[in-house]
């Protein structure tokens, strides 16, 4: 099957007819802890000598410089879920953007969310619990819902953050099923709402070069990749619980390895997978999900994706060669400290402070643009029907199976 693009936002107007729209990897913009923004000055220079060349210059070059001199009011957001990578990261990394600011929760403790209010500066008024989240319709400091929550109950609040009007954005897996997936795609299209997901590694200058070198063949096509992702799971919690978590380790972390072996196949769909459980080491956790994984990923152009997962062993790497050369990343996904190589020495990238900072300031920058997000629904529903894939092939014993796209 063809490559996967973001597809054609509908929620508002796309780019004018006949522009070219220059879709996934090339339409992020450098995050600004790469790159210097350009000085006011220049970019007023720039914008007047466009304003020469077209009817109307003077009220555009004023219109330019008066939003050069008013800071962008920044987009409100609101938590869904209030555990572990809300409180400590996304709630830090809200601190760090130049275009989103924290206004709300949704928590199913309100002393808790009392707390976040009193500590994070935002109203008790905009506090809500899960039954009344529907009233954040009627909460003009809330621009964006952020859902995260245990993955099987992303869609409902996909779809009750659609309904109230505002964007959301939904943490991976998007969805548990493919069904589910749909249909909170397709809430989000009917409100005229735009939704993206908790991928932050699209942002990361390590995962971001990863792209570049798939799109540009540096090392010729990447036919040949090896990944795994996992940690020890400690104790049963609601990741091993199939009603909560969809899955198991697939579901949390193999998913990265899945999202990984399509950048490398610079943005292609797998056509086929095969995959074996593990052994259950632990049954007193795992009786309901897998304890780990391996699964192979074939793509239509020959290359082919040897990949892990586990909820037994710490690991975290991605490699992809061509014939021309290879990439290595390890780590390969954590929020930080990843570190890079290819065949040519050491990964032209560097860390970044936040990659969640980047990826709600990249959202609020296309709601701001009326843009298309680079990690929009649609990829999460790619990414379920990979997923369904190998939890299909386990299944059936490791038998070969087609994705269903
Ligand atoms: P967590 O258990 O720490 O937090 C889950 C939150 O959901 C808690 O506040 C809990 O009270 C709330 N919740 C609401 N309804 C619940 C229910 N019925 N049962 C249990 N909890 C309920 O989990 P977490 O680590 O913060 O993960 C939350 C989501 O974020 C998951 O989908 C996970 O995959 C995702 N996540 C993403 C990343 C990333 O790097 N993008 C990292 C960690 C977690």
């Amino acid at each position: 099957m063809g490559r996967w693009r973001p597809p054609r936002v509908e929620w508002c107007q796309g780019p004018k007819a006949g522009s070219a729209w220059r879709g996934g990897f090339a339409n992020l913009r450098p995050p600004l802890a790469m790159k210097k923004p350009l000085p006011v000055s220049a970019l007023l220079s720039r914008r007047r000598f466009v304003g020469q060349l077209t009817a109307g210059a003077a009220a555009l070059t004023f219109s330019l410089r008066a939003r050069a001199q008013t800071p962008e009011k920044k987009l409100g957001v609101a938590i869904v879920g209030l555990g572990n990578y809300a409180t400590n990261q996304i709630a830090p990394a809200l601190q760090l953007t130049q275009r989103c600011r924290l206004t709300g929760v949704v928590t199913g403790s309100p002393a808790k969310g009392r707390q976040w209010a009193s500590q994070r500066g935002f109203s008790e008024q905009n506090i809500y619990s899960y039954e009344t989240m529907a009233r954040i319709a009627d909460n003009p400091e809330i621009d964006i819902v952020y859902v995260i929550t245990p993955n099987a109950l992303h869609a409902e609040g996909v779809i009750a953050a659609a309904k109230a009007g505002k964007h959301v954005i939904s943490e991976k897996p998007f969805t548990t099923s493919v069904a589910d997936a749909e249909q909170a795609i397709a809430a989000c299209r009917e409100a005229g709402v735009m939704l993206s997901l908790g991928y932050r590694l699209h942002f990361d200058p390590f995962h971001r070069e990863l792209k570049r070198i798939a799109r540009e063949r540096d090392f010729g096509e990447l036919t040949t990749m090896t990944g795994s992702n996992g940690f020890r799971m400690a104790k049963k919690v609601w990741r091993a619980e199939r009603h909560l978590a969809g899955g198991g380790p697939l579901m949390d972390m193999g998913i990265y390895c899945v999202q990984a072996a399509c950048m490398a196949a610079d943005g292609a769909t797998p056509v086929a997978v095969t995959a074996r459980e593990h052994p259950k080491t632990r049954p007193e956790i795992f009786e309901d999900v897998e304890e780990g994984l391996d699964w192979t990923m074939e793509f239509a152009s020959g290359a082919r994706a040897e990949l892990s997962t586990s909820y037994s062993a710490n690991t975290g790497r991605f490699r992809a060669e061509g014939a021309k050369g290879w990439v290595s990343l390890e780590p390969a996904f954590g929020y930080s400290g990843l570190k890079g190589e290819t065949s040519r020495g050491p990964m032209n990238a560097f860390g970044v402070r936040s990659q969640q900072a980047l990826q709600l300031d990249d959202f609020a920058r296309c709601i701001r643009e009326k843009s298309p997000t680079i990690v929009p629904g649609e990829m999460g529903l790619r990414d379920m029907k990979i997923i369904t894939a190998i939890y299909a092939s386990a299944a059936a014993g490791g038998k070969r199976t087609l994705v269903k796209t």
